[in-house]
This record gives C-alpha cells, sequence and structure tokens, in this order.
C-alpha cells in the first residue's frame, strides 16, 4: 500500500548548533521520524525511517507529501 508521509521543515539539535532537518508524519497511524538535512537525499531518508519504524506494518511504500 501506498502511504503518504506529510513532510514539514524543521530544526534539530545538533551537536553544537541547531540545524536544518525533515519531520515527517505517517499519514495513516500519525507516528512521526525526523531527519537531519533538507535535501531530496534526506526526504528519501525520511521515508525509509518511516518504513523501518511505522507500527502500522513494513510492507507499505512510503512516499513524499511534496
Ligand atoms: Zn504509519
Amino acid at each position: 500500500m501506498r502511504v503518504e508521509v506529510q513532510v514539514t521543515d524543521t530544526t534539530l539539535e545538533g551537536e553544537y548548533r541547531e540545524v536544518d532537518g525533515l519531520s515527517g508524519q505517517c499519514e495513516r497511524c500519525g507516528h512521526t521520524v525526523e531527519v537531519y538535512g533538507d535535501s531530496d537525499a534526506s526526504e528519501r531518508a525520511l521515508c525509509v525511517k518511516m518504513r523501518e519504524e511505522c507500527p502500522e506494518g513494513e510492507n507499505n511504500f512510503y512516499v513524499s507529501s511534496r
């Protein structure tokens, strides 16, 4: 099943300062994950992380909402 991840920009605690990151929310269960960076690669990493962590099951295919 295709599940959209609602992606929003955020800032995360870095080692020395706050850094840009992305926050993603599963449209089905509301589970949220965060990754560092706001590039396309970060967006893909966000979807991969959601696939690993979403309690809805790992058979879903997660895609970015943007
Ligand atoms: Zn979910």
